[in-house]
């Protein structure tokens, strides 16, 4: 069934993309138009060139969550086998030291349903003393009591510590988890939206807590698939297609790129907050998203690649770093045939950010070396730095609506879902929403 509206969606990541699926499987006229030679936005494959050989890496390391019902939901949709593209694994944290001791572990246990799969990890946990986890216990069944609801959003940190959290607590459990969903420092990170995660992860299905891995390049697991989706309903992709001009028309809005100006009944702007305004700042009528996205600060996200012999391995496929620069490692040949290739993440700002790429690869593999001494020296590295990688998730943000007081024009977008940090779920169910309110 083909329907008279035409739409165009600005900038095909997750967000816009999942907006022309939805529309284009509904039998909208829809095009997208991505101003880079390639879809994904800040979810994407890249290729790099190293001694002569071509290599594809991730943007970044992505971990999704089973709580993602929406991306999974979209991706099984579109005929990718969940199997097949993620390795699934229960809840589990390995808090590595320096000193090539494990200093903390916590393992959600298979056998037993939510939340008592949990309950049973913090009590059988490793690296924390038994006052420690009746703590983290007690938070756990007060923020079930109140819904995992707060009345007023302050920093985690501060909400952590009114809660009985003691420091090494917080070092070794929560600041990592609060870095890994909110990519904010725990001292400025909004508890709501904390919770919210915590809330989606911990409650309902035990599947929900699980971490799905990508087995192959985030590429080949999203932006490809979607795409050939949304063409094999008829609509249009375009790359290299900036669009440089929004003008409101009485037919609808006219779109300019660099080589082409067309006419569309529906507008969805899917652009990163960090490019949104200068569209926002074009209409009269966006002014309030504007005034909204211009107190939006960004976080950083390093991955920084180090290649080391093929037989090199890590002893899990995903391993944290306590007291490091280093936060997360992640063995790409366990995990998806990259042999010996490690990914280490570092979320949100800090020192690391003033050192050259050289420096801080070599930084980065000497403290996996303390912690992992059978490493030998890495053969290369590449650094990638996402310097506005996810708008910082402070407390009390306000988040623009998908709904604009502009008709027929909607946002989307991971800063648009209120409910969730910068992430490709709240990307996916933000472009949803925005299909949803088309049609
Ligand atoms: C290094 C890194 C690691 C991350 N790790 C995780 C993780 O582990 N788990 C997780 O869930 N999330 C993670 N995220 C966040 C996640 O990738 C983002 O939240 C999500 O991809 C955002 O999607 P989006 O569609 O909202 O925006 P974007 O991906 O930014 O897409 C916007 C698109 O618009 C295009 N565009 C901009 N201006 C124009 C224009 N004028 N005309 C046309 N096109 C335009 C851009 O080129 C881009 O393709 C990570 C992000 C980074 C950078």
């Amino acid at each position: 069934m083909m329907n008279n509206k035409q739409v165009a969606v600005i900038g095909g990541g997750c967000a816009g993309l999942s907006a022309a699926a939805h529309l284009a499987e509904r039998g909208y006229a829809v095009t997208v138009f991505e101003a880079s030679s390639q879809l994904g936005g800040r979810a994407r494959t890249v290729v790099v060139e190293n001694k002569d050989l071509m290599q594809l890496l991730d943007n970044g390391q992505h971990i999704l969550l089973g709580a993602y019902t929406e991306t999974l939901a979209l991706l099984e949709k579109i005929g990718v086998d969940e199997n097949q593209v993620f390795l699934r694994q229960p809840l589990q944290l390995n808090m590595q030291s320096a000193a090539a001791k494990s200093v903390f572990s916590l393992k959600s246990a298979r056998f037993l349903p939510a939340p008592l799969n949990m309950l049973w990890g913090f009590l059988c946990c490793r690296g924390l003393n038994f006052s420690e986890r009746i703590a983290a216990l007690k938070l756990m069944r007060y923020l079930k009591s109140t819904r995992y609801e707060i009345i007023s959003d302050r920093p985690l940190e501060q909400f952590l510590i009114d809660h009985q959290q003691t420091v090494r607590l917080i070092e070794l459990l929560w600041e990592p988890l609060c870095l890994a969903a909110l990519n904010t420092p725990i001292d400025n990170a909004s508890t709501r939206i904390f919770l919210n995660v915590v809330r989606d992860s911990f409650t309902g299905n035990k599947k929900y807590s699980d971490f799905l891995l990508p087995r192959l390049d985030l590429s080949q697991i999203i932006s490809h698939p979607l795409s050939q989706f949304i063409q094999s309903k008829g609509g249009v992709i375009k790359l290299n297609q900036r669009i440089r001009h929004l003008q409101v028309e009485d037919n609808g809005f006219s779109l300019e790129t660099r080589d082409e100006k067309s006419i569309f009944s529906h507008v969805i702007i899917a652009v990163s907050p960090a490019r949104v305004d200068r569209f926002l700042a074009s209409l009269p009528t966006l002014k309030r998203a504007l005034e909204i996205t211009q107190t939006y600060q960004y976080q950083p996200i390093y991955t920084i690649y180090l290649q080391y012999p093929a037989e090199t391995q890590l002893p899990t496929v995903m391993s944290g770093l306590s007291n490091t620069i280093a936060q997360w490692a992640f063995d790409r040949g366990q995990l998806c045939g990259q042999k010996g290739l490690i990914a280490v993440i570092v979320s949100a700002e800090g020192s690391h950010q003033k050192m050259k790429h050289d420096a801080l690869a070599l930084k980065v593999a000497k403290e996996l070396n303390r912690a992992f001494p059978h490493l030998p020296k890495p053969l290369w590295h590449k650094v990638i730095a996402e310097k506005r990688a996810t708008f910082a998730c402070t407390p009390n943000l306000a988040r623009p609506s998908n709904k604009t007081a502009q008709p027929q024009l909607f946002l989307a977008g991971d800063y648009t879902h209120a409910e969730y940090p910068a992430t490709i779920e709240g990307a996916i169910r933000s472009g949803i929403a925005c299909a949803n309110l088309i049609g």
